[in-house]
């Protein structure tokens, strides 16, 4: 793994370009085995790997306009704690894996690489709608620019919402522009359990009540306990007035139900929080469904035993297993299923016991479109070989 200084950086890529070497760009590398194994190049035997770790900066934090601008490889915690300070945040959870405070939650260009946000999607949208500029180097050294430093940019060619989900095949990030937003004042929550079907009612009513949860998140049986699955709900409020009404008014409905409720705190809502992006497994899948689906998905039979966390709103969530609880064959199942659902699977890690083994993710139907762009900013296929978002690879990863 190479960490070259911030000054070396376009040089060292000019330099491999001129070489044709294959290389796969990183953050901190505390999910760089995720998804489709990267192909090293010839005569060499693991991937040559070029962190932003020394592109660690914040560059400037406009709080009056509610932006930040940092380097790429940047620690999400470290920008968290800076926007606290100054009674800000991104808002955006910690990745699947990260402790309760966001240790080990990587950088923010790996964020943005992956593209991929959790339940608080549900009321200030995914990465890519916070996305507000971007610079990056191309494979052959180029640094270009798109987006801006403010909220309103001028319409054009969206070269930054390409490189949100582009897994480092099309090139480096170097630095990023985020939305940021105030901190809520107040914030407390409801965990309700029951039969699926009385949760869907639930769940419908919550997403039309006029406060809009901060995120609503089905939780499997097995992650839920108690053999039954649940609804995560988090309200946030300048009004502590306003919550407590909402709240009052949603376990009325849940009571009428019969479904059974627990009120959470702030900090006990933290915790549960936590627990749902942690836990382990040699099976790690990220999968999504058209969110009035999802209640359906949680049906099936190929998800028993698997805990599995899904934001109610947009339908997207990640699911883990040991290998054990689940045969390659049911996660197959469960591709099928979600497919027919309105949405897909991806394999982010599978056991080496996995029989057969099973690719990262499924052609798009766009695939023939993603091998134009990537053949378009990387014409030697430098860059993540062998990974490429929606193109189906030959080979998987363990
Ligand atoms: C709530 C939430 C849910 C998430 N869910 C998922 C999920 O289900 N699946 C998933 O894959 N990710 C998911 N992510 C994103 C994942 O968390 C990030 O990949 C991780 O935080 C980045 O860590 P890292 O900096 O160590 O990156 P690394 O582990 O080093 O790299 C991660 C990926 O980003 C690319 N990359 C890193 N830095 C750059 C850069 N500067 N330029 C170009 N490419 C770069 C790498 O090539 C690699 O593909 C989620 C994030 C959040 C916030």
């Amino acid at each position: 793994m190479i960490c070259p200084e911030p000054s070396e950086l376009q040089e060292l890529v000019r330099d491999w370009h001129q070489q044709a070497l294959p290389w796969l760009a990183a953050g901190s590398c505390s999910r760089l085995q995720w998804g489709a194994p990267v192909l090293p190049g010839s005569g060499e035997s693991e991937p040559r790997v070029l962190s932003t770790r020394k592109l660690n900066q914040l560059v400037e934090h406009c709080a009056g306009d509610f932006t930040v601008t940092v380097q790429a490889g940047m620690p999400l915690q470290t920008l968290q704690e800076e926007l606290r300070a100054a009674g800000q945040w991104l808002a955006i959870d910690w990745p699947w894996g990260s402790g309760p405070n966001g240790e080990a939650s990587g950088t923010v260009g790996g964020l943005v690489a992956r593209g991929l946000a959790g339940g608080l999607r549900q009321r200030y949208m995914g990465v890519r709608d916070q996305l507000i500029g971007l610079s990056l180097l191309r494979a052959d050294g180029t640094a270009a620019k798109a987006g801006g430093k403010v909220v309103k940019n001028v319409a054009g060619y969206d070269l930054m919402r390409l490189f949100c989900g582009s897994w480092g095949s099309l090139g480096l990030i170097t630095q990023l522009t985020l939305r940021t937003y105030p901190l809520p004042r107040h914030r407390r929550g409801l965990l309700v359990q029951g039969p699926l079907e009385n949760l869907e009612q639930l769940r419908r009513r919550c997403l039309q009540a006029p406060l809009m949860p901060q995120r609503l998140d089905w939780w499997s049986a097995a992650l839920a306990g108690h053999g039954q699955p649940a609804l995560l709900l988090a309200l946030a409020s300048v009004s502590s007035a306003a919550i407590t009404d909402q709240l009052s008014q949603h376990c009325e409905a849940a009571a009428a139900l019969g479904l059974e409720v627990q009120g959470l705190d702030a900090d006990v809502l933290l915790e549960l929080e936590s627990q749902s992006r942690q836990g382990s497994g040699a099976w790690l899948l990220q999968l999504g469904v058209k969110p009035a689906s999802a209640a359906a998905l949680l049906a099936d039979p190929a998800l028993n035993g698997v805990a599995c966390c899904l934001a109610a709103g947009p339908g997207l969530g990640v699911a883990w297993a040991e290998a054990a609880t689940l045969p390659s064959y049911r996660v197959e199942q469960l591709r099928q299923r979600c497919r027919a659902l309105g949405g897909q699977l991806s394999v982010l890690l599978q056991p080496a016991s996995a029989n057969p083994p099973l690719p990262c993710w499924e052609a798009s139907p766009a695939s023939a479109v993603i091998e134009a762009l990537k053949r378009e900013f990387d014409p030697l296929q430098q860059l993540a070989r062998g990974r490429l978002p929606g193109v189906v690879q030959t080979t998987v990863s363990r």
